[in-house]
């Protein structure tokens, strides 16, 4: 997808409807800030705005993913184009998350063993005790944060797959917190059949993520 020209494109139609940039986020329930990225091509809309831009705009959605007012001859053509174009954006952006996990994951355990490698060493020069609890404190903590955004990340990008059923779908935050794991394998409760299985992450491509 071409994010210059769907940006060129929404800002005419914008201005066709004489609307501000401010004007068009107030009806979005968005920021002006957005509605500038788009036009610039610094970004797209959310899928779930799509459809209510649209409707502001007075164009279809597979408009407003082309850049252009599509002719009535070539429609659906563009429609599967634009479908299969988004479906690998997000096999793309799901790799590209799936990845930051595993550097968030690394740097952070490599930062709590710092903080008590560091806290080790105040001790054994007797310094008050701190010394010690403070740069370990801190490191538990970011600890945790860290490893709650990775798990967040985990959840959310891709599927998981149910061994008995091959069903695919995004858990909540809760089971996948509370599930058993080896690496990104997770016992669960299938949504669909019921069955507790180790389901595998899987990227819209269906090849397994390891
Ligand atoms: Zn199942």
């Amino acid at each position: 997808m071409d994010q210059i020209k769907i940006g060129k494109f929404i800002a005419w139609k914008r201005k066709e409807k004489n609307l501000t940039q401010a004007q068009l986020a107030e009806k979005l329930g968005i920021t002006d800030r957005a509605v500038s990225k788009w036009e610039t091509g610094r970004s797209l809309p959310d899928a779930s705005i799509m459809l209510e831009l649209g409707g502001i705009l007075g164009v279809t959605v597979n408009d407003l993913l082309c850049g252009e007012e599509v002719s009535m001859e070539n429609y659906n053509e563009k429609i599967e184009k634009n479908l299969i174009e988004m479906v690998k954006q997000k096999e793309q952006s799901d790799k590209r998350l799936l990845t930051m996990e595993i550097v968030i994951g690394l740097t952070s355990t490599l930062f709590l063993f710092a903080m008590l490698a560091v806290g080790i060493i105040f001790m054994t020069l007797e310094k008050p005790v701190w010394a010690f609890i403070l740069p370990v404190g801190v490191g538990f903590v970011q600890f945790i944060i860290c490893m709650a955004f990775a798990l967040r990340i985990e959840q959310t990008a891709g599927y998981y797959e149910c061994r008995e059923c091959g069903h695919r779908y995004v858990p909540s935050f809760k089971s996948v917190n509370l599930a058993p794991h080896m690496g990104r394998t997770r016992y669960m409760k299938c949504p669909k059949c019921g069955k507790k299985t180790w389901q595998k992450k899987v990227i819209g491509d269906g090849k397994t993520e390891e």
